[in-house]
């Protein structure tokens, strides 16, 4: 699919014509493309308030998937500069999301299947582990060192 804006102003265009049309509030931020972007179809960025899509998604899904994208990462923003339950276990979360007909994951057959969700560091080398699934730390030590890990983060399929 190459139906989705090619350039920035372009994507920004679309999130702007998205937000006033659904969420009947300007968005006043910027909205990108990065390329580097794998394990997700876009993510908001709690400190600038700008969003960033997966190029290479975009381009996989489509316009329509694209608007579904754009949709969520609004739900996100808007709550997050109303100072509401922006994350996705919020209940302001979800039901802003119902509202707008926005999707809760991203298409997964559209990203890499090496799509790992969870990023653990050994506390004592620093070396780090990306995983798909948790694991289980009494079980499994730092590879290099044998130092303990700890779970760092917990990337969600549709944002960072
Ligand atoms: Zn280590
Ligand atoms: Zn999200």
């Amino acid at each position: 699919m190459s139906d989705v804006p090619h350039h920035n102003e372009d994507l920004l265009a679309l999130a702007k014509e998205i937000s006033m049309k659904d969420f009947h509030q300007p968005f006043l931020h910027h909205c990108k493309y990065n390329s580097r972007l794998k394990s997700v179809g876009g993510r908001y960025l709690l400190t600038t308030h700008d969003i960033e899509i997966n190029w290479h998604y975009a381009h996989k899904v489509g316009m329509n998937g694209l608007i579904d994208t754009i949709k969520h990462e609004l739900c996100h923003y808007h709550l997050h500069l109303a100072g509401r339950g922006y994350r996705h276990r919020d209940q302001d979360f979800q039901q802003l999301l119902q509202k707008v007909n926005g999707i809760r994951y991203a298409d997964r057959e559209a990203l890499p299947s090496r799509c790992y969700r969870y990023e653990y560091k050994c506390q004592s080398c620093g070396a780090k582990y990306l995983r798909k699934n948790r694991i289980n730390l009494k079980k499994f030590v730092c590879g290099k060192c044998h130092g303990l890990l700890s779970l760092v983060s917990e990337l969600g399929p549709n944002h960072g």
